[in-house]
């Protein structure tokens, strides 16, 4: 069994909002760079992409690889009826791929026109259609306030109704971890994972959030087993951001940046929507698990891999630079060169290691690692929480 890194939430050039650039040479040296092992293709129900996917990704042993790293054929989706939630769908071949694209386009439910589909379906009906295909779903970023699961729905069975049995993870997303969502018990039967969902191939985006898991290889079949933790295949780690850096972690005002407590906000058993200064309220991920939390008498009790809180190599290099000058893209390249990639630097090096020659970066590393990290500011309200380092 090996342990191999993981990030299988991406999107092509082919989605609003991601990079023009994003194409599968730039995700394979970003990949290598950053100590992934196993990359999500993004968009593969997008005719396009998939063509290009198909010409490019050799079939070797029951993986696909390009420039020897293993893809998994993935797509993230938008159903809209019940309200907009997104979901990341597994597949485990072309032919899978093919068929989903067939149902969805006979049923009318989307013409596919865009990287990140809308489908005019709920999301029961959507894990029909993957089950009929033999893919695997599970809600994207279930967290955050907009079109996420639980911006939607209270609840997973609520959200994927007959389905839910079948649900394969839920992803945690960048304003969540593991210890916020195990506090809802109705996600005990739940494997957890954490990806990137990256619009580019920035070192500060591809892979700033994943999961190892101990597998065989990067096939398909391997991660799936991983995902049921069957045949000694697992999940042994989640990495990613701290949730208090996520843009919605507490509750606050989009204007004056106040953040208030569930007491403040609730008044008279109701919610309220706007701050006294006029801005508009946004309750925080925080409160909204809390609120969940609060309609059920269950306490979790389910073992769980660790998660361990990080942030890209480069944002902690520019906060350096700061105090000290620094040649930011000098100082990457050599530490990737004397470290082999990002993953080893931040998650796996003995710290002593990394302090003969980077004493300062040895000495915050260590701080990730040992979950000592202050916040300046803990994100709320749409802005992004600051790290003091
Ligand atoms: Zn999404
Ligand atoms: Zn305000």
């Amino acid at each position: 069994m090996r342990q191999l890194n993981a990030d299988l939430h991406l999107h092509s050039r082919f989605s609003r909002g991601a990079s023009p650039r994003m194409d599968l040479p730039q995700v394979c040296a970003a990949a290598r760079v950053k100590g992934i092992d196993v990359i999500g293709t993004g968009d593969c129900l997008y005719q396009e992409w998939l063509e290009e996917l198909e010409s490019n990704l050799q079939k070797r042993g029951s993986c696909y690889v390009l420039e020897g790293l293993p893809f998994i054929l993935q797509c993230e989706v938008e159903t809209t009826v019940g309200g907009r939630v997104h979901h990341l769908l597994l597949f485990p071949h072309f032919k899978s791929v093919y068929l989903l694209r067939e149902l969805i386009l006979e049923g009318g439910y989307s013409k596919l026109t865009s990287g990140r589909p809308q489908l005019k379906i709920p999301p029961e009906k959507l894990a029909d259609l993957t089950q009929a295909v033999g893919a695997l779903v599970g809600p994207s970023h279930a967290f955050t306030p907009w079109t996420s699961m639980y911006a939607a729905y209270e609840g997973i069975v609520d959200c994927y109704g007959k389905n839910a049995y079948h649900v394969a993870f839920l992803e945690l997303g960048l304003s969540a971890d593991t210890k916020m969502a195990s506090r809802l018990a109705e996600l005990d039967a739940y494997t957890f994972v954490s990806f990137s969902d990256a619009h580019s191939a920035n070192l500060d985006k591809l892979g700033r959030e994943m999961t190892r898991f101990l597998v065989q290889d990067g096939s398909f079949s391997e991660i799936d087993q991983a995902l049921r933790s069957v045949n000694g295949r697992t999940v042994l780690l989640n990495v990613g951001l701290d949730p208090r850096e996520g843009k919605y972690h507490l509750t606050g005002c989009r204007r004056c940046k106040t953040a208030y407590t569930l007491d403040e906000i609730i008044v008279n058993g109701k919610l309220l929507r706007t701050c006294p200064c006029g801005g508009p309220l946004k309750i925080g991920v925080k409160d909204r698990i809390t609120l969940l939390a609060a309609g059920s008498n269950q306490i979790s009790r389910v073992r769980r891999p660790p998660y361990m809180h990080v942030v890209p190599l480069l944002e902690i290099l520019k906060a350096m630079k700061r105090s000290h000058a620094l040649d930011i893209k000098q100082v990457y390249s050599e530490l990737i060169d004397t470290f082999g990639n990002e993953i080893a630097i931040l998650v796996d090096r003995p710290i002593s290691d990394i302090k003969e020659r980077y004493p300062r970066l040895a000495a915050i590393i260590e701080r990730f690692r040992n979950d000592k990290i202050d916040f300046e500011f803990v994100g709320r309200g749409g802005w992004y929480g600051k790290i003091r380092l």
